[in-house]
C-alpha cells in the first residue's frame, strides 16, 4: 500500500516596511532603478567610528504588526549582530534581533485555520552583487550596489502549520493585504517589499516527528511560491519513497527552469556568532505607545470578512475574495451605501471590477448596477459605460445619454427584427421546431448582433413565442 505523506511548512516572510529612511541611519529608501551606490552614507557602508541610530517609523510599523497579528508585545527588545562575512554585507554583519524579538506568540486566521506566528522582529537588508561579464572569454565582474544596505525589513515567522501549496499561498496574500490594510507596508512584491522564504518537509500521515526540511530563498510571487513548494514536496516525496534521505539545505527557485537547486548546506544560529549590538541601547518600549498603535488600528481583514457575511448577506467566498483587497471591500460597502444592491454589486466588483484591476467611485458602480437592475440598459452596455466611466470621470447617467444607449424591452418594437433573425436562420428554425431545442442558441447569437439594445429576457420569450 503506498503511504500518505503529510506536508509541513513553515514560513518566514521578509517585509521592507513603509519608511522614508533606513533602518539605521538618514539615507533615502530611494527606488528601483536610482543610480548604484547613490543612496549610501558613512553608516550602511559601515565605516568605521559611526553609530547606528533606530528608525522609529521602522519600529511603529513593526509594533503594528505584530499587534494585527494578535503578538504579544515583550516590555524589552534588543537588536544582535549576525556575523557572516559576504561582499554585499558592508559591516561584516547585519543588525537583527536574536533572543529578545519585539513581538512574539501571534497568530493570522487562513481560510477558517489558525496559523501561529513565533515572532516578528526587525533587521536590515543588505546590498545586491550583480554579475556581468562573458563566459566564453572567462572575463567575469562583479559589482556591489549598497543602495538596499541597511533598507529595514520585518521578518515574519510562522510556525510550522501550513500544510499545503495552496494554504502557504493564501498565507501569504493573507499577510499582504494585512500589511497593506493597516499601512505598515505596501508590500508590494514586484518592488522586493515581499519576500517568502517557506521551509517545506514531508512525513508519514499521522505521526507526529518533523521530517527533514529544505528552506527555499527569496521567492517574490504567490504563483512561484506556489510552484515552488509542488516541486519541493514532489522531490521529496520521490527521495523518501525511493530510499533515500532528504538532506537539509537552503535551495533556490528558478524561475525560468522551474525547478528548486541546491544552494548551500544549512547554517546553524552558532555559526552566525549573535552577540547584543554594542552600538545600540535595549529598547524599552513604552505602554501607553503601544496601546496607542493598538486603538488605532483599522477593522482587520479577518473582522471585514466576517461583518461582509453578517451585515450584507454575502456568500462566504465572495465576501473573502472582497475582504482580501481593502480598495474592492470600501467599493463595495460605498456601492451598497449609495442605494445598490449588495449581491449585484458584490457580483459586478468579482467579475469586472477585480480582473480588470480599474476602480470606479462608489457612486457610479451604484449607478451602474441600478441602470442593468432596472433593465434601462443592458449588461454588454453596462460593462461599457463602467469602464469610460473610470476612464472619463463622467457619470454613467451621462454615458448613457451620451451613447443613446438604452434597452428595448417592448416587445411591438423587437418583433420585426426577432422576424427578419428567424427568416435569415431557416435551418435553425427547423431544427428548433423539429426538437433540438439547442438551435435556440444560435438564433438568439443573431438577435444579439442584430439588436444589440435588445432586452435579453423580452427577445428570448418573444422568439419562444414566434417559433411556437
Ligand atoms: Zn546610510
Amino acid at each position: 500500500m503506498a503511504s500518505t505523506w503529510e506536508v509541513v511548512i513553515g514560513m518566514e516572510v521578509h517585509v521592507q516596511p513603509r519608511t522614508r529612511s533606513k533602518m539605521f541611519c538618514g539615507c533615502a529608501i530611494g527606488n528601483i532603478g536610482d543610480p548604484p551606490n547613490s543612496n549610501v552614507c558613512e553608516v550602511c557602508l559601515g565605516l568605521p567610528g559611526v553609530l547606528p541610530v533606530v528608525n522609529k517609523a521602522a519600529v511603529e510599523a513593526c509594533l503594528k504588526t505584530a499587534l494585527a497579528l494578535d503578538c504579544e508585545i515583550p516590555r524589552h527588545t534588543k537588536f544582535d549582530r549576525k556575523n557572516y562575512m559576504y561582499p554585499d554585507l558592508p559591516k561584516g554583519y547585519q543588525i537583527s534581533q536574536y533572543d529578545l524579538p519585539m513581538s512574539v506568540n501571534g497568530s493570522l486566521d487562513v481560510d477558517g485555520r489558525r496559523v501561529r506566528i513565533r515572532r516578528v522582529h526587525l533587521e536590515e537588508d543588505t546590498g545586491k552583487l550583480i554579475h556581468a561579464g562573458d563566459k566564453l572569454h572567462k572575463a567575469w565582474e562583479s559589482f556591489v550596489d549598497l543602495n538596499r544596505a541597511g533598507v529595514p525589513l520585518m521578518e515574519i515567522v510562522s510556525e510550522p502549520d501550513l500544510r499545503s501549496a495552496d494554504e502557504a499561498r493564501d498565507y501569504a496574500i493573507g499577510l499582504r493585504t494585512l500589511l497593506r490594510t493597516i499601512g505598515a507596508s505596501e508590500a508590494d512584491m514586484e518592488k522586493g517589499q515581499l519576500r517568502a522564504e517557506p521551509n517545506i518537509s514531508i512525513r508519514h500521515a499521522g505521526t507526529q516527528e518533523l521530517g527533514v526540511k529544505t528552506e527555499l530563498k527569496n521567492i517574490n510571487s504567490f504563483r512561484a511560491l506556489h510552484r515552488a513548494i509542488l516541486y519541493e514536496v514532489t522531490r521529496q516525496t520521490e527521495i523518501l519513497e525511493a530510499g533515500g534521505a532528504v538532506v537539509q539545505e537552503t535551495r533556490g527557485w528558478s524561475e525560468a527552469e522551474q525547478r528548486t537547486f541546491s544552494q548551500r548546506s544549512k547554517e546553524l544560529a552558532e555559526d552566525y556568532r549573535y552577540f547584543p549590538e554594542p552600538d545600540l541601547p535595549p529598547l524599552e518600549l513604552d505602554l501607553a505607545w503601544i496601546e496607542d498603535l493598538r486603538r488605532a488600528l483599522p477593522e482587520l481583514p479577518g473582522a471585514r470578512r466576517a461583518r461582509l457575511v453578517s451585515d450584507y448577506g454575502l456568500p462566504a467566498a465572495d465576501a473573502a475574495q472582497i475582504a482580501a483587497d481593502r480598495d474592492l471591500a470600501d467599493l463595495f460597502e460605498g456601492a451598497v451605501g449609495a442605494g445598490a444592491g449588495a449581491k449585484p454589486v458584490a457580483n459586478w466588483i468579482i467579475g469586472e471590477v477585480a480582473p480588470t484591476g480599474k476602480i470606479p467611485t462608489p457612486e457610479h458602480l451604484a449607478e451602474v448596477v441600478k441602470l442593468v437592475t432596472a433593465g434601462s440598459i443592458t449588461r454588454d452596455q453596462a460593462k461599457e459605460v463602467l469602464m469610460e466611466s473610470v476612464e472619463t470621470g463622467r457619470s454613467p447617467s451621462q454615458i448613457v445619454a451620451e451613447h443613446g444607449f438604452a434597452q428595448i424591452s417592448d416587445e411591438s418594437a423587437l418583433e420585426a427584427e426577432v422576424r427578419a433573425v428567424m427568416a435569415a436562420n431557416p435551418r435553425a428554425v427547423e431544427d428548433y421546431r423539429a426538437g433540438k431545442k439547442q438551435a435556440i442558441g444560435a438564433l438568439m447569437a443573431d438577435l444579439k448582433k442584430r439588436a444589440p439594445q435588445a432586452n435579453p429576457k423580452v427577445a428570448s420569450d418573444l422568439l419562444l413565442k414566434l417559433l411556437g
